[in-house]
């Protein structure tokens, strides 16, 4: 049996060996003058590209890396400095910037790419990959994934509207898989599809039980800093074996700490969900503004579109691939883009389970995708459920928008808010 103390702590140490691993790996790619099929978060499809030996690079994660490792700033005033407006997405700017710099990034070197590969989860997706189209003139493919046409009105599989969409989705793989060919000039290979929808069945029921694990009391990992470092394994490395034996260790360490009661942290006070994407820039001063008061992120609806949808726990029909990775990206874009339009709809079903005490919408100036409709949410979640919420805008990229002294006065405000709150229930007897 694993000793403990070297189980508690280890999702944290593989996950960022993983990284090191693939960004050595993406160098080599790079250094042999080779390309990478360029995907996104939402709908990566690396199942298709994996089954064709394709390095993959995510340039979400190699941006956010950047502002991670406090450099962003220096390829988002080269971008800027080409004409790129202030206003768009950040993660692309440092991409323009990194591709400029013939790949040049704090981990190493990024490969160009050969392929790119996007949903319409993201309306920049589409925009972006035209950059590389005209830098490099490769191709670019989009996967028109429908989406929720009205609330609660979700089509399931059997019913006839949600099969049409089905095949739509179905015939739009099968030309990647045609595209794929032509720019590995390899054949497909449908059992090595099988295997590599096989990892990631194993990687998406792990990372539903995972989320599911931080139910318990106290949480097992901190949703905003932990979850970030499982949610880069989830996407970067489904499909493969590691990604699989990865999550399957990281279950087995959440169990052990779900079983000893041992939590994140030594005083979880309120219990916190995570609605946006993450302040890179001050990461970890970010997280440290909340834990200050004890409060702990149990939550984040980032953990959900940014793996896709993987948290809805698709199975795939290994004897049907296509068809069934059809289904599976339906579904799982589908959520994504849910989780990111109407998050209080989704975090409404988890306030009770997770026993939530407080909600932090957190816009960012430059992904309006995310942050557009995030005010009506908390609108529509305070009226429905009267919980304590907090809305604070920053940057996931830009630090010039980031002033850790407003957001510490709003923070602190948000917690007197929650203790008075907490008093007044007590002092009525409640629970
Ligand atoms: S979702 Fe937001 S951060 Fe991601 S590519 Fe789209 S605009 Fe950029």
């Amino acid at each position: 049996m694993t000793p403990p103390d070297s189980l508690v702590g280890r999702g944290n140490e593989e996950g960022a060996a993983l990284f090191r691993s693939w960004f050595e790996e993406l160098g080599g790619v790079a250094e042999r003058k080779q390309g990478a099929a360029y995907v996104f978060v939402m709908g990566s499809v690396v199942e298709i590209l994996k089954s064709f030996d394709m390095p993959v690079v995510f340039p979400e994660i190699a941006s956010l890396q950047t502002a991670i490792r406090r450099v962003a700033h220096e390829y988002l005033n080269e971008a800027e400095d080409l004409g790129y407006s202030p206003d768009i997405c950040g993660y692309v700017k440092a991409d323009v910037a990194l591709q400029r710099r013939g790949g040049q990034h704090p981990m190493g070197t990024i490969p160009r790419p050969s392929i790119a590969v996007y949903t319409n989860a993201c309306n920049t997706y589409i925009k972006w990959a035209e950059i590389w189209e005209r830098m490099y003139g490769i191709p670019i493919v989009t996967i028109d994934v429908p989406g929720t046409r009205q609330a609660g009105c979700q089509t399931w599989p059997g019913e006839r509207r949600f099969e049409n969409d089905r095949r739509y989705v179905e015939g739009q793989l099968r030309e990647l898989i045609a595209t794929c060919e032509t720019v590995t000039g390899q054949a497909f290979d449908i059992d090595k599809l099988r295997e590599t929808m096989g990892h990631a069945n194993r990687v998406s029921t792990c990372w539903a039980r995972v989320l599911a694990l931080n139910r318990s009391r106290p949480s097992l990992f901190n949703a905003l800093t932990d979850g970030t470092i499982y949610l880069g394994v989830a996407d970067g490395f489904r499909g493969t074996p590691e990604g699989t034996r990865y999550f399957e260790r990281l279950v087995e360490e959440l169990e052990y700490k779900a079983a000893h009661g041992i939590g994140t942290t030594t005083e979880e006070r309120y219990r916190l969900s995570f609605l946006g994407v993450p302040c890179y820039p001050i990461f970890r001063r970010f997280n440290e503004l909340f834990a200050e008061w004890g409060g702990t992120f149990v939550s984040s609806t980032y953990l959900w579109f940014a793996s896709g949808g993987t948290n809805r726990d698709y199975q795939y029909d290994l004897a049907d691939p296509i068809a069934s990775l059809a289904e599976g990206l339906l579904l799982s874009v589908r959520d994504a883009m849910d989780s990111m339009f109407h998050p209080h709809t989704m975090v409404r079903q988890m306030i009770e389970d997770y026993a939530i005490d407080g909600v932090v919408f957190h816009p960012i100036k430059s992904c309006r995708t995310v942050s557009t409709g995030l005010a009506d949410s908390r609108r529509a979640l305070m009226e429905e459920t009267g919980l304590n919420s907090l809305f604070i805008e920053s940057d996931m990229m830009d630090r010039r928008v980031v002033s850790e002294a407003q957001l510490k006065n709003r923070i602190d405000a948000f917690f007197e808010g929650l203790a008075s709150r907490r008093a007044q229930t007590l002092a009525a007897g409640g629970a």
